[in-house]
């Protein structure tokens, strides 16, 4: 698929990478309160050397220069520190202090990073956190940053300033699907994986994940609309937001003084993903597009170096509008050229397989698919217009993979002529089509050591080729799992307030997906939650399996008034009249924070009732624990 390759001998990325550099933290390495290592940047000393076979060259490359690791100037008064997590911790100096975007993933790292500015820029006290977007690799380390201590007298708090939407983006990703996410991130950033030539050598975006403790404080200061402008600490911003990006909630803004731009996670140096490997809604390049020209129209003038919070500047104007020229231009052929192939009749693995980039950014490295590949997002493309099906009737009722498996074995003459055939395609080099018939040996029998490990050898060379450093990431846990059983998911030390952060019908909802819809069919049961520090009453209803929640607008019209007859003038919500026809089985009084207490199986010391307790074990009894080690290179 890729023709052209940038000029090897091109040091520009290099040269910026390295421009700016003040100091290393030596050793690289972050450890938590009890001793656990949470980052080892040095791990990845090996890649200083040169390119092995066991490496596509572009990633390696890629490699280097992304496990770079260190306190940068950018520009007078604004530094980075790179390399100390998945992104990059920017720092604003003010009149009195240091302005934080995005406290990287754990409290540790963030410390760290602190920590090594301030060893070089004096102890300036935190004056202000911006959170680029809402994912957890720019908020997750804040409490490094802010410990609680910082008193800006009549002041008043720390501000700490996000997009609009922010916090409904932090948590709801982990609400539903967070389970599973987390186990196929584990594949993507291949953090359980020993880092070497033939490990681990990054994920493009940055190296890995770090894996200390993870917190979230709330925005106090939300930006709303394109053109808003804030001061703290003295130091003038212009917002632009752009939601439906990278990310629903994310905003790119400008250091008019300092002439420096922040492109958040909007644009970087790789071809970032529109949907990610470990599963996601998918993100819209048309959109993600139309925000990098506007910021070109609406900043490009006005600044001399431009900043994300993964990778590294690019310094200049011309090179800046170029930069992000290139990088609009990426997407928006994407998005055109999959839905031109598709209107044409082509599916999603067809399109992705006749994509043809223009010679333009195919010759740049920034566009090139380290994290995200055009090869998955064309899929992602169809998959957001079209879905899952491509139209095919022979697609519409397929077997699961595992009926599938035993079928195509039997009928191929048995595992060990499918065993036969693969090979012939490996030695071939058809590693594709050899993987898809090795799959189909393991998943008709798992405990088929021989098939297994000659599966995690064809995956092993892919993942040697991949200039996609996720894909090697897959590949190579998907062999690892194959010789060495389940890797058992990191511990991760989540925060209660990631958990108090949700609302209370991110909390319902979190409930009613872990229903055993089966096994819950003949339950009814009927609650209200009176919750005090909101002022709001809501009505769960289990029944048919299905954990329904919705808030009751006549909040005095408690449970205890029973059944008062129809609707009444005095209430237009539907919902709220039919209420009334029902008392219920248990009315709590509590608050949000007990809330979570409750609902995860834990206290009910503060929480006040009216009925039936007992129909809170029974809700409980229901529920489903999700499985977060599940199989996935075998059945
Ligand atoms: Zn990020």
């Amino acid at each position: 698929m890729t023709t052209l390759i940038p000029a090897t001998d091109d040091r520009a990325d290099f040269e910026d990478a390295d421009r700016g550099w003040i100091a290393a933290l030596e050793p690289a390495v972050v450890t938590a309160a009890d001793g656990r290592v949470v980052w080892d940047n040095d791990a990845y000393g090996f890649l200083d050397g040169p390119c092995p076979d066991t490496a596509n060259p572009s990633l390696w490359r890629q490699g280097q220069l992304v496990a770079r690791q260190g306190l940068y100037l950018v520009t007078e008064g604004i530094y980075q520190v790179r390399g100390l997590d998945l992104s990059n911790m920017t720092l604003v100096e003010g009149e009195r202090g240091v302005i934080v975007i995005d406290p990287l993933i754990s409290a540790e790292t963030a410390a760290a990073a602190l920590a090594l500015y301030r060893r070089h820029r004096g102890d300036r006290p935190v004056t202000g956190v911006i959170y680029t977007h809402a994912h957890v690799d720019h908020f997750g380390g804040v409490h490094g940053v802010l410990d609680g201590t910082e008193d800006r007298g009549a002041d008043g708090p720390v501000p700490i300033i996000a997009p609009d939407g922010f916090m409904e983006s932090a948590v709801s990703e982990n609400v539903y699907a967070g389970v599973a996410m987390s186990r196929r991130a584990l594949y993507m950033y291949g953090s359980a994986l020993d880092k070497g030539p033939a490990g681990q050598i990054g994920c493009g975006l940055g190296m890995t994940n770090s894996t200390g403790s993870i917190g979230l404080i709330p925005p106090t200061v939300l930006i709303t609309r394109t053109g808003q402008e804030e001061q703290v600490d003295g130091v003038r911003m212009v917002f632009q937001l752009t939601p439906g990006t990278e990310c629903p909630a994310e905003m790119n803004f400008l250091f008019p003084d300092a002439r420096a731009l922040c492109m958040a996670e909007n644009a970087t140096r790789n071809l970032h993903n529109l949907v990610t490997l470990r599963g996601a809604v998918v993100r819209d390049a048309r959109v993600w597009a139309a925000y990098l020209d506007e910021a070109v129209t609406l900043f490009a003038g006005r600044c001399d170096v431009a900043f994300a919070s993964h990778h590294w500047p690019t310094w200049d104007q011309p090179r800046i509008v170029e930069y992000l020229s290139l990088q609009r231009d990426l997407y928006a052929y994407l998005h055109d050229q999959t839905l031109r192939l598709v209107n044409q009749g082509h599916t999603g693995i067809e399109a992705a397989e006749l994509m043809e980039m223009p010679p333009a950014l195919e010759s740049a490295w920034h566009t090139h698919g380290y994290y995200g590949s055009v090869s998955h997002n064309v899929k992602a493309i169809y998959q957001r217009y079209l879905g899952w099906f491509d139209g095919n009737p022979a697609n519409l009722w397929r077997h699961p993979p595992e009926a599938n498996a035993a079928r195509y074995v039997a009928c191929m003459g048995g595992a060990d002529a499918v065993m036969a055939k693969a090979e012939e395609y490996r030695a071939a080099g058809d590693l594709r089509f050899a993987a898809e018939l090795l799959d189909h040996v393991v998943f008709a029998d798992a405990g088929d050591a021989s098939a297994k490990d000659q599966l995690a050898s064809v995956y092993e060379q892919l993942a040697y080729g991949a200039e996609n450093g996720t894909w090697r990431n897959f590949y190579l846990m998907g062999a690892h799992e194959l010789r060495n059983g389940i890797v058992d998911a990191p511990p991760v030390t989540t925060s209660r307030e990631l958990l108090q952060a949700l609302t209370v019908e991110q909390l319902f909802d979190a409930i009613a997906i872990r229903v055993n819809g089966p096994r819950a069919w003949d339950e009814e049961l009927v609650i209200d939650w009176e919750v005090t520090d909101l002022g709001e009453v809501h009505r769960t209803t289990l029944r048919n399996g299905v954990f329904t929640h919705r808030r009751r607008e006549d909040g005095t019209d408690g449970p205890g008034a029973g059944a008062s007859g129809g609707t009444d003038g005095g209430s237009p919500d539907p919902a709220a009249g039919r209420d009334r026809g029902h008392r219920a089985d248990l009315t709590l009084t509590l608050t949000t924070s007990t809330m979570v207490d409750v609902v995860t199986g834990g206290a009910f010391d503060d929480v006040g009732h009216q009925g039936d307790l007992g129909v809170v074990a029974r809700l409980l009894g229901v529920l489903d624990r999700p499985d977060p080690n599940f199989a996935i290179v075998t059945p």
